[in-house]
């Protein structure tokens, strides 16, 4: 078994030329195969943590695999961590679906035989099989979000990293974004104000506030807490309220 962090954050701090301190003091580490949630309000730090999960701020305070998230690990840290950002036409950029899950495979420099296998049990993973030839402009909402999550699939990282999967899905492509993130045995971060969903991945859950890591614990713990909910500005998740207590 796997004794170092997937992910280990040591006192990592962030303030942005403008001067606003967007991370202050974070600490995490994240063991193999764990999920952790991500949650609190606009502008609690959420997406500039996740901008440090790859390449775009580069930290020696942020290790991914034992390894600091420096420029000099950059090939290294692109095939760990996979980021999947909240639209998926930020992510699918090629052709064909098939092409968008081949493009990391090939700038590893894998062989066609390879890469056609990395991008066939990706697609089969997410269920897109049969999408394979077609570009990626012509799937729905909910295709086009499993198709982003093939493009990582494809590099096998020890890290997936979800903005906001579940946003602007309907009921059956949320429950099948929700399935499929239970299935994937990686560890995973997921930014997101879908309690609910935390609920249902039994997530690790941390919450930010104003840069600053304000609870860590288990879902069940940390999503029954209304009071520490309320003054980071969420609400009591309705599987948790006392039958017929509305917010
Ligand atoms: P969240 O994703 O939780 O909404 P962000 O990480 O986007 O939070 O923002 C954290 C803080 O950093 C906020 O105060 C936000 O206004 C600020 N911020 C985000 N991006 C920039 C930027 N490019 N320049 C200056 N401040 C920024």
């Amino acid at each position: 078994m796997n004794k170092i962090p997937v992910l280990e954050i040591s006192g990592l701090s962030f303030t942005y030329p403008d001067g606003t301190l967007a991370l202050n003091n974070l600490n995490l580490s994240l063991a193999a195969g764990e999920t952790l949630a991500v949650s609190g309000p606009n502008g609690a730090g959420k997406s500039t943590l996740l901008l440090h999960l790859n390449w775009i701020f580069p930290s020696a305070l942020v290790k991914v695999n034992g390894r600091p998230a420096l420029k000099k690990n950059l090939r290294e840290i692109r095939r760990q961590v996979g980021l999947i950002f909240q639209d998926p036409d930020d992510q699918l950029f090629s052709p064909t679906v098939y092409d968008d899950v081949a493009f990391g495979p090939l700038n590893l420099g894998y062989t066609k035989a390879e890469i056609d296998e990395r991008v066939a049990g990706a697609l089969l993973e997410v269920n897109l099989t049969s999408h394979a030839q077609k570009p990626p402009h012509h799937l729905s909402f909910g295709e086009k979000k499993r198709a982003s999550v093939a493009t990582v699939l494809s590099m096998d990282p020890l890290l997936l990293v979800l903005d906001e999967p579940t946003s602007n899905l309907d009921p059956s492509n949320r429950r099948k974004i929700i399935n499929l993130i239970k299935e994937l045995p990686m560890a995973k971060i997921i930014a997101t104000h879908d309690l609910e969903m935390i609920i249902d991945l039994r997530a690790r859950t941390i919450i930010l506030d104003n840069g600053a890591l304000v609870a860590d614990g288990p879902y069940d713990k940390i999503l029954r807490d209304e009071k520490l909910l309320t003054e980071h500005g969420l609400e009591l998740p309705w599987s948790f309220r006392p039958r017929g207590k509305s917010a």
